[in-house]
């Protein structure tokens, strides 16, 4: 079953104890504004050392692991999310590809338990209804095709985004 592999909770993702949390980065990898300055700033300095060692950043819809240094997380997968610009961009696949692959690393390093939080929903302006669907429509059918993740935690920031994913969930439950 994937749908009870799947919690949705509110709460500040750097305080969370899990295999890897998932940071809405940008493509340089060198900090930012929003979930990834909280990240960086409980990661400690020696993220931002970590991140610049990575050839080329990261790609928008691509992802890349870290440590998570100071975190109780073990590690940090870095995805970037696209800039909403009105929906004709592939902004919709974009966004499903970033949960893919953040979920496909996490396998390949044989990591358990996941904590995303809404990508692109903050500073890149994806609408957070549809952002909310593709999140947890992406993270059902992959957990279906896979046994191996244990946990996946949508990690909210506010009762919106909260609201947002409740709903998102309970529209997947048969
Ligand atoms: P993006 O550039 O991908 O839009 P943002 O960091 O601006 O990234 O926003 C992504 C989401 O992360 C937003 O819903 C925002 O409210 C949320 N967020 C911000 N800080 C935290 C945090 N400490 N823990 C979890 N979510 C957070």
């Amino acid at each position: 079953m994937a749908l009870d592999r799947i919690d949705v909770i509110a709460a500040d993702i750097t305080t969370l104890a899990v295999d890897v949390i998932v940071n809405a980065a940008n493509e340089s990898l060198r900090g930012g504004g929003g979930v990834d300055g909280a990240i960086h700033a409980a990661a400690g300095p020696d993220l931002l050392e970590e991140c610049k060692t990575i050839p080329g950043g990261c790609p928008t819809g691509e992802a890349r692991l870290t440590h998570g240094h100071k975190l109780q997380a073990q590690y940090i997968i870095h995805t970037v999310g696209p800039i909403w610009q009105g929906g004709e961009a592939n902004e919709d696949g974009l966004l499903a590809q970033c949960y893919r692959r953040s979920l496909g690393l996490m396998v390949g390093n044989n990591l358990k338990t996941i904590a995303f939080p809404a990508i692109s929903t903050g500073v890149y302006r994806f609408p957070l209804e549809r952002a909310a669907s593709i999140a947890l429509s992406t993270t059902a059918a992959f957990l279906t095709g896979d046994d191996r993740i244990e946990k996946v935690t949508f990690c909210c920031f506010g009762e919106p985004s909260l609201h947002a994913h409740e709903k998102a969930l309970a529209g997947l439950t048969p």
